[in-house]
C-alpha cells in the first residue's frame, strides 16, 4: 500500500494511492497515517479493505508529510563509503547518529526555505524508514518486523551551521522545511529488498546524486537493531539512512542551493519529490 496525507498544512487527511494511481480518502477508516495505524495488525486490516469502496479525492491537493506524529527523526551520517570520502571523512566503524528537529518535517513538494543567514544550503536524497511497532533491544533478524514502511527523504542540510560552528550536526539539519518526507509511505510488504533501491537527485534538471542502497555501510535491519539498543523506537519514528555521493558540499568547488532553483529526487518504487527553493523573507 501507498499511504499518504493530503490537504493544507496542519489539516492533512489520511489517504491512499490506489493501484490505478488515484488518490482515495482513508479518513473513514483510520484517524491518520501514524501511531497505532502503523501497527502490523492495523496495516493488515487496512490491506484487507476493498480500496474501490474508498471515496476518490477530487483534484490534485497538496501532499503533506506521509506520516503524522513523528516523535523522533533519527539520521545516519556517512552511511555510504563514497559519500564519506567526498566529505573528507573516514567511513565510520559504527553508525554516526544525529537527530533532525521534527518541526523541520514538511510535505514532499513543499517549498524549501533557505534559512536566514544561510550561504551553504545543500541536498541529500535518502531512504527513510518508518517504524511501525515499538522496538527496544531488537535482534538483527527480527529488526525489519518493526518497520511499517519506507519513504523518500530529502535531508536538507546547511553546511556552515552543521560543520563550522561548535559541535552537533543538529543545527544544520533542523530549519523549517529541511525534512520533506513522502510522497507516500510504501508499506514494507511492497519493498522486496530495502538494500536494492536506486536513489537519485537532480537540481534544475542536472543529475547530482545517483546511488543504490546496496552501497550502505550499515543496512536498514542493522540500523533498527542498533538504534533500539540506545532508545525505544516508536510507531511513526523515522530513520533517515544516509545519503549517496553527489551532495553540493562534495563538489569541487562546492555548490549550494539558491532561491529559484528546483529539486527533483526519488527512489525506485517509492515515488518522487519536487521542491522549489525560496528565500526566507
Ligand atoms: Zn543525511
Amino acid at each position: 500500500m501507498k499511504l499518504l496525507r493530503y490537504g493544507p498544512p496542519g489539516q492533512e487527511r489520511p489517504g491512499l494511492l490506489d493501484p490505478e494511481g488515484r488518490l482515495r480518502d482513508l479518513s473513514g477508516v483510520i484517524a491518520d497515517v501514524g501511531g497505532e495505524a502503523l501497527l502490523p495488525q492495523s496495516l493488515a486490516r487496512l490491506r484487507g479493505h476493498a480500496w474501490r469502496e474508498l471515496p476518490l479525492v477530487a483534484g490534485s491537493p497538496r501532499l503533506g508529510p506521509c506520516v503524522a506524529g513523528t516523535g523522533k527523526f533519527l539520521c545516519i551520517g556517512l552511511n555510504y563509503a563514497d559519500h564519506a570520502a567526498e566529505s573528507g571523512m573516514a567511513a565510520p566503524a559504527e553508525p554516526v547518529v544525529f537527530m533532525k528537529a521534527t518541526s523541520a518535517i514538511c510535505g514532499p513538494n513543499d517549498d524549501i526555505v533557505i534559512p536566514r543567514g544561510s550561504r551553504k544550503t545543500d541536498w541529500e536524497v535518502e531512504l527513510g524508514v518508518i517504524i511501525g511497532q515499538t522496538a527496544k533491544h531488537v535482534a538483527l533478524e527480527r529488526a525489519l518486523e518493526h518497520v511499517a514502511g519506507y519513504c523518500v527523504v530529502n535531508d536538507v542540510s546547511e553546511r556552515e551551521f552543521q560543520l563550522e560552528g561548535t559541535g552537533q550536526w543538529v543545527k544544520g539539519k533542523s530549519a523549517d522545511t529541511f525534512g520533506p518526507i513522502g510522497p507516500w509511505l510504501v508499506t514494507a510488504d511492497e519493498v522486496v529488498d530495502p538494500q536494492a533501491l536506486e536513489l537519485f537527485l537532480e537540481v534544475d534538471g542536472q543529475r547530482r546524486q545517483h546511488g543504490s542502497t546496496a552501497s550502505m555501510i550499515f543496512p536498514v535491519a542493522f540500523l533498527v537493531s542498533y538504534l533500539s539498543r540506545f532508545m525505544r523506537l516508536l510507531p511513526g519514528d523515522i530513520i533517515s539512512t544516509g545519503t549517496p555521493p553527489g551532495v553540493g558540499h562534495g563538489q569541487r568547488p562546492p555548490v549550494y542551493l539558491r532561491p529559484g532553483q528546483g529539486m527533483r529526487l526519488g527512489i525506485s518504487g517509492l515515488g518522487e519529490q519536487r521542491q522549489r527553493v525560496v528565500a526566507d523573507c
